[in-house]
């Protein structure tokens, strides 16, 4: 992912492209060349406007077991020893083993979508599980499980030794070590989780994510695909994690994300007495999420991009990770649920 100041939004067969300009708390670097050209007041998916923190829901908190934050780091840490794991790596396929079996080894379910890529002719593969709750109305809880390529680029300073331990590591360690808790329990809506593929652009740049976001964009395609046959339930929420496990964690506010859900997040995060860590900064980012808000599903990017010095460096490694803050997003994550449910769920129906 990457942070972004401006967005084009491909409005049905007029395709417009509308630039979107974004506000920042702390002010950043603009992405060079880019020019606002309109504003679109209204448009949750592409809000500009930060959430007033003073204005903050009840929540109750709700803490994950107290193991969960080092369960997670551990589940890291064998990632990270596979070493690279973007498509046609030997760490890749291992992950993918690794990912299905410690699913499995709850007694869940894996969906396993493989497909190649016609025009980069590179295969991916989304993992899935899902957990049943007392109604089939879908929140979806993902990450991306690729890592950053960093060999074969033009620029001798984009080749260098990674291993993604926050920036693909942390999501899935984070998803693993919490689906047994949310196997054990009852929820409303039934939960999904998916680690994606391809989220990481082959190019060394963005580039508005023209070869980046595989696995979602093509998630979100079958999803639709699947509901106008009427073989999907819908899928009211999606919560997005990634590089959640700096050792100096700091959530932004992501202002892409759903305003409500940026709310229910900081109210979380106040609710656990996290609000050090989160959304002291606020930046737009292009992340998995981007394609389910392009289709209308409201959506929340947890992410420690803005001034995270480790990001795309060789430095993203283990030593730069807490389980700490694993646990703080878990317990974030998991009292933000029963909202979500409450809020896209079961006012819903
Ligand atoms: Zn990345």
């Amino acid at each position: 992912m990457r942070p972004l100041l401006t967005t084009c939004l491909v409005l049905g067969a007029l395709a417009a492209c509308l630039g979107v300009t974004l506000t920042q708390r702390n002010a950043g670097s603009a992405t060079p060349g880019a020019a606002a050209s309109g504003q679109r007041p209204g448009v949750d998916r592409y809000a500009q406007t930060e959430i007033d923190q003073g204005d903050v829901l009840p929540l109750t908190a709700v803490r994950a077991p107290a193991d969960t934050g080092e369960k997670a780091f551990e589940h890291v840490r064998t990632l990270v020893g596979f070493g690279a794991r973007y498509t046609g790596m030997p760490g890749w396929t291992q992950q993918l083993e690794y990912i299905a079996a410690a699913l499995e080894k709850l007694g869940l379910t894996v969906q396993r979508d493989t497909w190649t890529d016609r025009k980069e002719l590179k295969t991916f593969t989304n993992l899935s599980v899902s957990l049943p709750g007392k109604r089939k109305d879908r929140i979806v809880l993902a990450c991306h499980h690729d890592t950053k390529c960093t060999t074969g680029h033009p620029d001798a300073e984009h080749n260098f030794p990674f291993v993604g331990a926050n920036d693909g590591g942390s999501g899935v360690g984070l998803l693993l070590a919490l689906a047994p808790v949310l196997a054990a329990t009852e929820r409303e809506a039934t939960i999904e989780l998916v680690f994606f593929d391809g989220e990481e652009s082959l190019d060394w740049k963005w580039n508005d994510a023209a070869r980046a976001l595989f696995g979602s964009k093509r998630f979100v395609k079958r999803q639709r695909d699947a509901e106008l046959l009427g073989e999907a339930e819908p899928i009211r929420a999606l919560v997005l994690l990634d590089m959640v496990g700096r050792t100096e964690l700091h959530i932004q506010e992501e202002l892409y994300s759903t305003t409500l859900l940026r709310r229910i997040t900081w109210s979380a995060a106040v609710a656990t007495g996290n609000q050090k860590s989160f959304y002291r900064r606020a930046e737009a980012a292009s992340d998995d999420h981007v394609p389910f808000l392009d289709v209308g599903i409201p959506a929340v990017d947890l992410i420690d991009l803005k001034d995270n010095p480790h990001w795309h460096n060789a430095t993203d490694t283990l030593d730069n990770m807490s389980p700490k803050s694993l646990q703080i997003v878990a317990d974030v994550v998991l009292t933000m649920l029963p909202e979500i449910e409450r809020a896209y769920v079961v006012k819903k129906n």
